[in-house]
């Protein structure tokens, strides 16, 4: 199996990495201080702007929706040129990642025509509307109705619930989401996916503060808003098999930039304890070493990953491993700063990688938590017996 690239691919590398150091190194170089999941969106989303007018938003794209049609290795290579570049994580990933695919697989020509190009290039952003306070693991609870209704101009969607968690909604002007359109059904039957304007009267979007401090998630109240009939990705009451399609590109090739953002957290974490002293501590030293190792394997079991095809045991421990280390570095990163770690001025080493401790701890819980995970491994991956059926 080849774990390297090709000069061809190099020389792409070498493209991406040219056309990424122009830029921030002009424009765009205040981006590289922007850091966390949600500080500085009004810096970002210019910038967000600018990949998508230059093509890179929609690297992976077929040429017949404006992409580039790069294939997994060039996509690797932009995700991890990317991370090294210092430029931080997209607030549009909800748009470029999971709703531009779900168009594409599941919507129509007039959604795609309309969606796809200013999502590209993030005129719009969009948020996902799946989880609600009683539908997270167990999404097939979605408890928010829409009906349809006459109106004047022809028929809506007329909307009624509550969403939660929804990533950036704030700045979103629309939302995919996953509501119950049959009246009575239970479960994953009788749900449909629905395009909705996220400025429409009756719909309330409210930040969640977190513990970082910032707001990368909200509430999204829906009460009487509306959406065009027309808005329904997939048939009406195939709402299940649409998310079940959007949640399998939630985990791409974006995992190899991830990857480059851990190397550059753990170089982060290298020097401080380098700097400080703590890299003299032995415990600290093996830790380190310990990260460092990990990481390495990671890279070869994602590599791995992405060129295997079909549902993988390295697929399904994917996730439940990476989570899991970067928690660990969000401690080893606090027990390097020792005392300091819990003063941060922003801007100071202590503030960057505090934010990064906290925000790692959410890894578990976002895309399935690692209970659900490892209750996949065990009955997709081991073929163990289903939950809840375990003790008959
Ligand atoms: C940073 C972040 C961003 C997010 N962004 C979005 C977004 O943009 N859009 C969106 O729709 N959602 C989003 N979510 C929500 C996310 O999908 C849910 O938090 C997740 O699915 C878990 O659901 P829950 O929070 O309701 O927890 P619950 O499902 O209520 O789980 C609570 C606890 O019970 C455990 N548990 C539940 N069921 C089982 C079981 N069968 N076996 C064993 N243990 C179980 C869970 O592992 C967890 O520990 C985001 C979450 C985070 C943290």
């Amino acid at each position: 199996m080849r774990l390297d690239f090709t000069p061809e691919q190099e020389a792409f590398r070498a493209e991406v990495r040219t056309w990424l150091d122009a830029q921030l190194s002009g424009e765009f170089a205040h981006i590289r201080e922007i850091q966390g999941i949600s500080e500085g969106a009004e810096q970002r989303f210019p910038w967000e702007r600018h990949l998508g007018r230059a093509g890179w938003n929609q690297l992976s794209w077929p040429k017949a929706f404006g992409g580039r049609e790069a294939n997994l290795f060039e996509q690797v290579i932009f995700h991890e040129e990317y991370a090294r570049s210092g430029a931080p994580g997209r607030l549009s990933h909800v748009g470029l990642e999971l709703v531009a695919p779900t168009i594409m697989a599941f919507g129509n020509d007039e959604q795609r025509q309309r969606f796809l190009k200013p999502t590209a290039e993030v005129e719009i952003i969009w948020a996902q509307l799946f989880s609600e306070p009683n539908a997270g693991s167990d999404l097939a609870n979605v408890q928010t109705r829409a009906r349809l209704e006459d109106r004047p101009g022809g028929q809506v969607w007329v909307l009624e619930g509550q969403k939660i968690w929804s990533s950036f909604a704030q700045y979103s002007q629309w939302g995919m989401a996953l509501v119950r359109t049959e009246p009575g059904s239970v479960g994953s039957k009788g749900l449909s996916m629905l395009l909705i304007p996220l400025d429409a009267k009756g719909v309330d979007i409210r930040p969640i503060r977190q513990m970082s401090g910032g707001s990368s998630f909200n509430e999204v109240f829906l009460d009487g808003a509306e959406t065009a009939a027309a808005n329904v990705l997939g048939a009406a009451g195939e709402g299940w098999k649409v998310a079940m399609g959007t949640l399998t590109f939630e985990r791409g090739v974006s995992t190899l930039g991830q990857q480059m953002g851990f190397r550059n957290e753990l170089d982060h974490i290298l020097r401080v304890a380098k700097e400080n002293g703590a890299a003299r501590n032995p415990g600290i030293a093996k830790r380190l070493a310990r990260a460092q190792a990990e990481l390495r394997t990671m890279r070869y079991t994602a590599l791995r990953m992405l060129g295997g095809s079909g549902l993988s045991l390295a697929g399904l421990t994917y996730k439940l491993y990476y989570t899991s280390w970067h928690q660990r570095l969000g401690e080893l990163a606090m027990d390097v700063l020792g005392p300091a770690g819990e003063i941060a001025v922003p801007g100071s080493d202590a503030y960057r990688l505090q934010k990064m401790y906290l925000e790692s701890r959410s890894d578990s819980i976002w895309a399935g938590t690692s209970q659900i995970q490892r209750n996949i491994i065990a009955e997709r991956g081991l073929g163990l017996p289903r939950e809840g059926k375990a003790a008959r």
